[in-house]
């Protein structure tokens, strides 16, 4: 039984080999699949014991963390852990551990063997034996070294960017190839804010206006050739009805074929620099003042009306207004008092006109108005006297009621000037004119006037240089007393011979020097030149008689006028009761107060005051009588025709009576009759003076015709 059961066993037993060989054989080829399969994955493997030995890897193992096989084999996974790391690995693998669940999708970061870090996303889970104990932890890593890095990149440059938005008032937008918002985003984001509701919208949907030349059409020709733009600006009228301006720039966006998928960009709020900048331009283009256009602004305004109406085949036109008495209210009552009658004058000139016109202020009292789609010319002249009317009404200033007047020029397109510096020149022209017409007029621009305002004009640039060039002389004429023939006093008159216009009548060049404010320093040359002659005649050993000088009222507004008139008196030695001062009634009754202050300051010093050209002022005696006046000299008008005029000769008549209960003495001027010199003398007039007894001449012969006159008297 031995030998058959050995057979038995041998059998067996080679049988139980044969398996065993076969298992092996099945256990090798299986461990050699795993091993390909392990080998074959791009992922790293590993397998370490409890104590965290490693125990198993592949070759991405190795490559992964730079080592050999045999340099990794049996190493302690901490040797190649950063210390900042291991606590967290640690953790893992504690908890795989503890509850037997694997962990997925954590990073781990190891420190190769050249030092470097490297991050593997990986998983572990429990190795146990056949007893089910656990022997240890196996798991895959993936080198996503390079995909972490960029994801930081990523993370950083995003937060740069909120960083960046955070910081500014800059909307980050975006738009997909149709134009349309797909991203709305800023530090301002808010769920339901306006530029929320732009999403899904292209910008010309929304409540958005765009500036610049085009509008919307332009800018989407733009887009629609995918070019980039910048500080393209846009506005909306907020809820609250405040303005809200952006600057837009942006560029396409395309994909990695190249092809257009959009654009991308920022607006920036600017409102506040806008305001700025139209603050900046308001105060450019108006007049601080009074608020309305100035010169830059009116003289583009007709630049573009002028176009128009060439476009159009119709007229347009320039007035240019400038006021009578400005200056005279100006140095009288104080620039405040002037600001103020500006002020109230352009409120009117605004209301005066229509909407489509345009008033500007070019400074100091000149204004223009723009008539836009003038139909004729009576349409102007309807508008000129409305402007006439409004300036005459009077203003209360300083509590007191001032009145100006003003004077129209004005210039039409296309006859009066083809261009707006032509038309502004022309209305100028038109106006001097209508000034010397007597003011509180208008005057139609023509070529007649063009030729005196160029004689004008070389009147004033001659003027300016009249003085220094000794072209100035005075005459004298003689006043005399009706009653016994004495030569009571003179009259100085100034004379102007220039060498190119030769002698210019008074009534010519006397206005201009007013105009011009020449006749401050010309007047205080007459006043010399008359009181030096005065003393020479008195040296001479002629009798001390009255001189009188004529006062302009705009030298009677100048401020220095009584201390020129005291130093002059005591430069010259003239004795102040020898001096008489003419002065016209509108310069006493215009500002009154500021004329008794005056008079009252030049009657100290004992100059005597006359009225001169009484009777055409429209003044009555009676206001006069609160001056501290001497002389009343009746104008020349009402004397001419005493013969054949029965109302100047009861005119006349009252003047010296009333003149003689006020106790001033009167005289007539431009005596040239004897008819007349009866008259007056019948009616006791004081004195006359005119061609009848002598015209002004010059100092040497009125020297002769007072020796002579004495002469005759003494005889
Ligand atoms: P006025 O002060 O009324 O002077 C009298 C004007 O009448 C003078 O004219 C004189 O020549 C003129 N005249 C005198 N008698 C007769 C006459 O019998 N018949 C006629 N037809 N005329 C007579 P003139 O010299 O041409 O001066 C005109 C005006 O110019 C003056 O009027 C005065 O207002 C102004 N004027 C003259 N010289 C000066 C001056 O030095 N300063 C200022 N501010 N004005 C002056
Ligand atoms: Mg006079
Ligand atoms: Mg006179």
């Amino acid at each position: 039984m031995k030998d058959g059961g050995d057979r038995v066993n041998n059998r067996a037993g080679a049988k139980a080999l044969e398996r065993r060989d076969s298992a092996i054989e099945a256990l090798r080829a299986s461990e050699e699949k795993y091993r390909d399969i392990l080998e074959s994955i791009e992922d790293a493997y590993y397998e370490v014991d409890l104590k965290g030995n490693v125990v198993q890897f592949n070759g991405a193992f190795c490559r992964m963390l730079g080592y050999t096989s045999a340099e990794l084999m049996g190493q302690n996974n901490r040797a190649f852990q950063p210390s900042e790391a291991a606590a967290s690995v640690f953790a893992t693998f504690n908890q795989v551990y503890r509850t037997g669940v694997p962990a997925h999708s954590f990073d781990w970061q190891m420190i190769r063997k050249d030092g470097g870090i490297v991050t593997g996303e990986g998983s572990v889970q429990l190795v146990r034996n056949l007893d089910g104990d656990a022997v240890g932890f196996r798991g895959i890593l993936r080198d996503v070294t390079e995909r972490r890095r960029m994801e930081q990149a990523l993370r950083e440059s995003e937060a740069r960017f909120r960083a960046l938005t955070n910081l500014s008032s800059d909307w980050y937008w975006e738009q997909d190839a149709e134009f349309r918002y797909t991203l709305m985003d800023s530090r301002h984001a808010r769920a339901g804010s306006a530029q929320q509701s732009f999403l899904g919208k292209r910008p010309w949907e929304t409540e958005l206006e765009i500036e610049g030349p085009g509008g919307w059409q332009a800018h989407r020709d733009l887009l629609a050739a995918h070019r980039s733009f910048r500080d393209i600006i846009m506005h909306r009228t907020l809820a609250d009805g405040r303005p809200y301006y952006i600057s837009v720039s942006a560029e396409p966006i395309f994909d990695g074929n190249r092809s257009f998928i959009g654009y991308r960009g920022v607006s920036r709020e600017i409102t506040e620099q806008k305001i700025a900048e139209e603050r900046i331009q308001h105060l450019a283009t108006h007049d601080s003042l009074t608020g309305l256009p100035n010169r830059v602004m009116f003289s583009h305004l007709v630049s573009t009306a002028i176009a128009s109406a060439h476009r159009y085949q119709r007229q347009c036109a320039v007035l240019f207004i400038d006021l009578d008495r400005f200056k005279f209210v100006n140095d009288s009552l104080g620039h405040e008092a002037g600001d103020q009658l500006l002020k109230a004058i352009s409120k009117r000139y605004k209301k005066a006109l229509r909407a489509s016109d345009v008033v500007a202020r070019l400074g100091g009292d000149e204004f223009v108005v723009l008539i836009q789609d003038m139909q004729q010319s009576s349409q102007v002249a309807t508008v000129a006297r409305k402007l006439l009317s409004a300036a005459t009404r009077p203003v209360a200033l300083a509590g007191r009621d001032c009145h100006v007047t003003a004077s129209i020029g004005i210039a039409v397109y296309p006859q009066d000037g083809d261009d707006e510096q032509a038309l502004m020149k022309n209305a100028d022209i038109a106006m001097y004119y209508a000034k010397d017409e007597g003011k509180n007029n208008y005057q139609f621009y023509s070529s007649d006037i063009r030729a005196q305002s160029l004689e004008r004009l070389a009147l004033e640039t001659n003027l300016r240089r009249a003085l220094e060039r000794n072209e100035f002389t005075l005459h004298y004429q003689a006043k005399r007393e009706l009653g016994n023939g004495r030569i009571t006093g003179v009259e100085a008159l100034l004379r102007w011979d220039n060498p190119e216009l030769g002698p210019v009548s008074p009534a010519r060049f006397i206005p201009i020097t007013e105009d011009t404010g020449l006749i401050v320093k010309i007047g205080k040359w007459v006043l010399r030149t008359a009181c030096k002659q005065n003393v020479a005649w008195q040296r001479m050993g002629l009798p001390p008689i009255c001189m009188a000088v004529n006062l302009s009222a705009r030298q009677f507004v100048d401020e220095r006028l009584v201390q020129d008139i005291a130093a002059i008196l005591k430069e010259t030695g003239m004795a102040p009761h020898l001096l008489e001062l003419e002065i016209t009634e509108g310069t006493v009754i215009q500002n009154a107060e500021h004329a008794l202050t005056l008079l009252g300051e030049i009657k100290a010093m004992g100059v005597r005051l006359a009225i001169d050209d009484f009777g055409t002022g429209y003044s009555s005696l009676g206001q006069l009588k609160n001056f501290p006046i001497d002389t009343l000299k009746v104008d020349r008008s009402f004397i001419r025709d005493l013969a054949s005029n029965a109302e100047d000769k009861a005119l006349t008549e009252a003047i010296i009576a009333m003149g003689k209960t006020l106790q001033l003495t009167v005289v007539a001027e431009g005596v040239e009759t004897a008819e007349q010199e009866n008259f007056l003398r019948e009616h006791a007039c004081d004195e006359m003076q005119g061609y009848l007894f002598s015209k002004p001449v010059p100092a040497g012969e009125f020297a002769a015709l007072m020796s002579t006159h004495l002469h005759a008297s003494r005889k």
